[in-house]
């Protein structure tokens, strides 16, 4: 644990009222400021290490609200993730978790794991789908896998049609790659709009975030080394994510390893400061963007849900509302609680499915009353969470920013 950490921790409680776990238990050890300091009495030998111990620390969205909030600047993301590396040294992992980690670990085995999943969905009957779940998400909710990954679909360089303003990498992560293209394609389709060339490096692998919440930081040293080495290009004008949580990794949790994982850290502070979310990148270009005319010109009701980490790493709260409301075609209705967490958090909706569930029907409601067609959000796992929490005769569609934007540009003749 840092110096400054649980001993400047001032009890004000500041954090407990945007931690989403606290506010749906309502008992002081779901709160942040409670696990900081069972993690100060851990390391003081006052207490020992007990699965309930760790039930306790993992009971948490790493969501970053706490950390952003906290006055006294202490980083409960560093804190709790070499906490959960304890506990999975001293208790082990449910084997759902370390077999995610372990397919995450190398890109062919989630590629080869992702054909034989697409195959599952393919075969598996209905009724099954409606019966089970994973997690709070019933299975027939769940997004239909790409056929084949998103990055074996196109070129490593794409050209923009027309005259070329920059280069940029687009960074896919896993979501893009193995579940949802149309994100993917619609990101392409809006650089190359506002004239970018792209590169989308084949070598590039996971963000490793997943692995690192869970606590296997050493296993993650060898995605972030592939990744550091796949985006380290010279000439390119930023580092393109569609997903707030890689965003976090590339932008920050990379630096704060270089040390521990021995990172080359001017490569990795050269990759900190190009990474942009795809958001702000299009909100930075908008004058450059050319629309379709449509007859009905208020014909997309949209409304959004701001993804936790892009507004805890990012800092950008207004961004995409920002942008929304400049497009022409778009009629945005602001959700009363558009910033509040889903619930989804990694695979918090499949490890604590009545608490994540408890926190998406909050959102559920609100998106709904807005009247909305399209719910947008830029991270894929709260897309996977939002919609694997609306039913059926729900008619609101949760995509990627990207796609809505995407459909309404002029085709470049
Ligand atoms: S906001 Fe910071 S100082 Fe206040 S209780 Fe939480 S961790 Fe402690
Ligand atoms: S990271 Fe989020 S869920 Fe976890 S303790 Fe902090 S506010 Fe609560």
């Amino acid at each position: 644990m840092t110096k400054n950490a649980v001993q400047n921790c001032a009890k004000c409680g500041m954090c407990l009222n945007v931690c989403p776990v606290y506010t749906v238990l309502n008992e002081e050890q779901a709160s942040p400021r409670a696990r900081l300091h069972l993690i100060k009495a851990y390391e003081q030998n006052k207490l020992s290490s007990s699965p309930l111990l760790k039930e306790i620390i993992s009971k948490c969205l790493m969501c970053g609200s706490c950390a952003a909030i906290c006055p006294l600047g202490i980083n409960h993301y560093s804190e709790f993730m070499e906490m959960r590396k304890r506990m999975v040294e001293d208790h082990g992992e449910k084997l759902p978790i370390k077999s995610l980690v372990y397919l995450l670990a190398k890109e062919q085995r989630l590629k080869f794991a992702n054909t034989l999943a697409r195959v599952g969905q393919n075969i598996v009957p209905e009724q099954f789908k409606e019966k089970y779940k994973l997690g709070n998400i019933p299975l027939k909710r769940l997004p239909v896998l790409n056929k084949k990954p998103f990055r074996s679909a196109l070129p490593e360089t794409i050209f923009p049609n027309g005259e070329q303003k920059g280069t940029v990498i687009y960074f896919t992560g896993c979501a893009t790659n193995y579940i949802y293209e149309d994100t993917g394609f619609s990101a392409v389709n809006i650089l190359s709009h506002l004239g970018y060339r792209i590169l989308i490096p084949e070598t590039q692998t996971c963000c490793a975030i997943p692995m690192l919440f869970h606590g296997f930081v050493e296993k993650a040293r060898q995605s972030i080394k592939e990744n550091i080495a796949a985006l380290s290009q010279d000439s390119v004008d930023a580092i393109i994510v569609d997903c707030a949580t890689c965003g976090t990794a590339l932008k920050k949790e990379y630096n704060l390893l270089c040390d521990k994982l021995d990172l080359d850290k001017s490569a990795v502070d050269e990759i900190s400061s190009k990474v942009t979310d795809i958001g702000s990148f299009m909100l930075a270009n908008a004058d450059f963007f050319n629309f379709k005319k449509i007859q009905n010109p208020k014909s997309l009701n949209l409304t959004y849900h701001l993804p936790c980490h892009l507004k805890n790493s990012f800092g950008n709260t207004e961004t995409m509302e920002t942008l929304l409301k400049i497009i022409p075609n778009i009629n945005y209705i602001k959700a009363a609680d558009f910033d509040s967490c889903c619930g989804g958090g990694g695979t918090f909706f499949y490890e604590y499915p009545e608490v994540s569930k408890k926190i998406g029907n909050k959102k559920k409601e609100t998106a709904i009353k807005t009247g909305a067609d399209l719910w947008l959000t830029d991270c894929p796992v709260c897309r996977i969470n939002l919609s694997g929490n609306l039913d059926e005769n729900d008619s609101l569609k949760v995509v990627h920013p990207v796609s809505a934007i995407s459909s309404l540009l002029k085709p470049k003749t």
